[in-house]
């Protein structure tokens, strides 16, 4: 199988980003053909200062290297890196309708709230159907939120195929690949953790952090004592990443039958969180320290995606006649 999923640079990742994808990024990478890419022209739409968005770039590829993609096995390439997505985001943008694009959650969120937006926030869509179409993909592992923008990807490969395929097929529809139990990882507020929202726990967060933005974790008045709800509880949806077999069980029955208050869960989650990830962070330390190494990723990777992307794009280009 063609895997491709991106992830945008425009704040540190946070354990949202690591459940719902970069976990399913690693797992995936053994027995595929794997792309993965730093989504630098997406986060445009909300960085507005260039030396911090490099900055971010670099971030986000070091944090995926350390948490476990391999770069002899996994493309792990910058979406810049390869200018053939925005030329094909312009032949699937003829074909787009408007209204399948002002439907679109994060354009109209934002227009409800009375904010400006900008005209790549409304045409996102079109470039993420770029860059997963250009890569033939067959699966996008992704979080629940991202759902509406894949099924928009499909309809847009679905139109240039019957407007240009001559019954053939142009361009190979994609599938999303969303795991339930980490579709939609809770934040301290108990929202969905999003960059945006400013209620995430940073994957590579000192442990000090860690454990201060844990205790600021929304919970309610339910005294130690009395039995509680794991299933509705976010303090106890973050837990269960972490948490497995006999401690899981015993943590979540005497969740049901009381004694078991809010305080003590959030250092045991501090803790795991903590534990989770001193591998990556230790490996983290030794990429920042060879930023060489690091541009020398980028660049082969950079490589191998344009190569395959070229592929695609002469297809479509060929198809509409723009060739
Ligand atoms: P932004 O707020 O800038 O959109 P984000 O935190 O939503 O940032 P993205 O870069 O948009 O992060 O998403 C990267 C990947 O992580 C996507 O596949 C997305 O579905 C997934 N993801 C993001 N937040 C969560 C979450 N809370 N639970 C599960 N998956 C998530
Ligand atoms: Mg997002």
């Amino acid at each position: 199988m063609r895997v491709l999923s991106g992830i945008q640079p425009s704040g540190a990742l946070h354990i949202g980003n690591y459940f719902g994808a970069i976990r399913q990024y690693v797992a995936l990478q053994d027995g595929n053909e794997a792309f993965y890419f730093v989504a630098n022209y997406h986060a445009l739409t909300s960085v507005r200062d260039a030396g911090q968005l490099r900055g971010y770039v670099f971030d986000v590829v070091v944090d995926l290297l350390s948490l476990g993609l391999d770069p002899d096995r996994a493309t792990l390439f910058v979406q810049s890196d390869v200018p053939e997505t925005t030329e094909l985001a312009w032949l699937l943008t003829t074909v787009t309708p408007m209204g399948w694009l002002e439907k679109c959650v994060s354009y109209k969120d934002k227009v409800q709230q009375g904010l400006p937006a900008e005209h790549g926030l409304f045409a996102y869509p079109v470039l993420q159907a770029a860059d997963i179409l250009l890569y033939d993909a067959d699966v996008v592992p992704v979080g629940q939120d991202q759902k509406q923008h894949l099924e928009v990807t499909r309809d847009i490969a679905e139109r240039f195929n019957n407007v240009y395929g001559g019954g053939g097929e142009v361009f190979r529809l994609p599938k999303p690949y969303i795991l339930d139990a980490v579709s939609v990882v809770p934040g301290l507020d108990g929202r969905k953790m999003s960059k945006s929202y400013n209620n995430t726990i940073e994957i590579f967060d000192d442990p000090e952090t860690v454990r201060k933005k844990c205790k600021k974790i929304k919970t309610d008045s339910t005294p130690v004592e009395a039995p509680k709800d794991p299933d509705t509880c976010p303090l106890f949806g973050l837990y269960r990443l972490f948490a497995a077999g006999d401690e899981l069980a015993d943590v979540e029955r005497r969740y049901r039958e009381g004694g078991v208050g809010y305080g003590e869960m959030k250092t045991r989650l501090a803790d795991a969180i903590i534990a989770r990830f001193a591998g990556p962070r230790e490996r983290r330390a030794e990429w920042v320290a060879h930023p060489a190494r690091v541009a020398e990723v980028r660049a082969a990777a950079a490589e191998r995606a344009r190569k395959t992307a070229r592929i695609v794009l002469d297809r479509a280009r060929a198809a509409c006649g723009a060739d």
